[in-house]
């Protein structure tokens, strides 16, 4: 709502006094300050500060007098519009929503080590694709697969004798990526079976209908939402059927009055028909989830070891690494994948080899506490709600209360969608505040703390938040809660 009537003559008048862009640049602080951050950051700043008063002029948000106020500290706004234009838009935050795998917060933290080796090998040259024992060139690849090979022995048996072919993998950018590279490799042109309860759509629109249109596979859908039976898939079976194509739920649960053949009867189908099975696993974790209590969460071992000839998997989800398409399966499978052209389009940068190659290197030491995401998922409710009263008890601001509540926080990233896991959370409740302005509050301190909103109150779940960031809660609390 306009502030101040102005008439149409009144404003013209105020409009009149704005300098133009170019009498605002030719100003000495205008000139000086170009002369040490660039021209470009300081005219577009003086435009940006322009637009902004004309505007304000147009919705009558200023006097004459607050004009002239304003022009008079135009020096110092566009000193300050400049700096802040300078510095870095995507900045570290704290994640206090609970939920592990946030795919708006970047999802899985990255260990420590794999940013040093980041370092150690992205800031100069490495031997990436290139084999230093024997002098020439060599396969980006070697350097995970030889790690994967190890974490996905499949089935070692009493005798140590393995029955199973050996298992390869390759990286692409994205598990989305992984999907459309195998699809099209094994199915272009051909039909893909597929059950009706599996055509999900996960966040940030990946739908498998689409990709399988993009990937020029034919989706062949058998079965209906709630029931599929191993007949439905076995009777869709032609001469065009390249791949059966398992697909996890990661989003949703389907019960009540529900079937889906078990992943050995359908691994055992393929291989009479032979043809390959393949499974879209989403999370795909390296790590037994059962010893934390997670049982419906089928990890990547369970489905080679099911049967399964090529699983895709994200390397930012369960395994808490970067952001990656992993692909493991049989190797000749594997290797058609190599081939495809869409491989080299989609191949992962060797930033993402360094990181991964450390995160795995944590998995085969059995170091899962240096994973943060993996820690975060082991935390026991007391040793959370031991860090919440610490916080809370360091609390002084008046206009808030709190409280500690039993609670549940979310793995997230599309995996083991109706898992929680028990925690201990500090709710946050003000007389004088609405909790979209707790949340707003928080979220624009100097390190912005993303709660999550339970029943209408403002929740803090320390399980996603790491310990060195308990004291800047507090610090925050204490300053823009106060
Ligand atoms: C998350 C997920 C994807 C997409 O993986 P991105 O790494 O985000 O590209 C695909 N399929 C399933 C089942 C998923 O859970």
């Amino acid at each position: 709502m306009p502030v101040f009537k102005l008439t149409s003559h009144a404003k013209t008048d105020l409009y009149r006094k704005l300098p133009s862009v170019g009498e605002f640049l030719r100003s000495d602080a205008a000139t000086a300050l170009a002369a040490r951050t660039g021209q470009i950051a300081v005219t577009n700043a003086a435009r940006r500060i322009l637009n902004r008063l004309r505007a304000q002029v147009t919705d009558g948000d200023l006097s004459a007098e607050s004009l002239e106020q304003a022009l008079s500290q135009l020096d110092a706004t566009l000193e300050e519009e400049v700096q802040r234009s300078l510095t870095y838009s995507l900045r570290r935050v704290i994640n206090a929503t609970g939920v592990i795998l946030h795919t708006n917060l970047g999802r899985a933290p990255l260990y420590l080590a794999a940013l040093d080796h980041i370092r150690n090998t992205a800031a100069g040259y490495s031997n990436l694709e290139f084999d230093t024992d024997a002098g020439e060139r060599g396969k980006r690849d070697k350097h995970v697969d030889r790690l994967f090979h190890q974490l996905l022995h499949r089935d070692p048996g009493a005798d140590g004798a393995s029955n199973h072919k050996s298992i390869s993998t390759i990286i692409v950018n994205n598990n989305a990526a992984a999907v459309l590279l195998a699809l099209n490799s094994f199915a272009e042109n051909g039909e893909v079976i597929v059950s009706r309860g599996e055509l999900v759509e996960i966040g940030g629109s990946f739908r498998i209908p689409e990709i399988m249109a993009k990937s020029n596979a034919v989706l062949r859908e058998v079965g209906t939402t709630n029931r599929t039976s191993l007949g439905d898939y076995e009777s869709a079976i032609n001469e065009n059927t390249r791949l059966l194509l398992r697909v996890h739920r990661s989003n949703f649960a389907i019960s009540g009055f529900t079937q889906q053949p078990r992943l050995e009867e359908l691994a055992s189908l393929a291989r009479r028909r032979k043809i390959p099975l393949m499974e879209d696993l989403g999370s795909g974790s390296l790590f037994d989830l059962r010893s934390i209590g997670i049982h419906e969460e089928p990890g990547v071992l369970d489905s080679l070891r099911g049967g399964v000839n090529v699983v895709t998997y994200s390397g930012d989800k369960l395994l808490g690494g970067p952001q990656a398409g992993i692909i493991s399966g049989d190797r000749d499978l594997i290797s058609r994948l190599r081939a495809n052209s869409l491989f080299r389009a989609l191949r992962a940068s060797k930033l993402i080899y360094a990181a991964l190659e450390a995160t795995l290197l944590a998995y085969l030491r059995h170091d899962y506490d240096s994973i943060p995401a993996l820690r975060m998922m082991r935390l026991s409710r007391p040793d959370i709600a031991k860090r919440a009263e610490a916080v809370a008890n360091k609390i002084r601001s008046s206009r808030i209360k709190f409280q500690l509540m039993d609670g549940n926080s979310v793995i997230g990233g599309g995996a083991a969608p109706s898992a929680v896991l028990a925690t201990c959370l500090l709710v946050l409740t003000s007389e004088t505040l609405s909790c979209e302005e707790i949340v707003d509050r928080l979220g624009r301190s100097d390190s912005p703390i993303i709660a999550r909103v339970e029943e209408d109150r403002v929740v803090l779940d320390l399980r996603t938040v790491f310990p060195e960031e308990d004291d800047q809660i507090v610090d925050a609390i204490n300053t823009v809660l106060s």
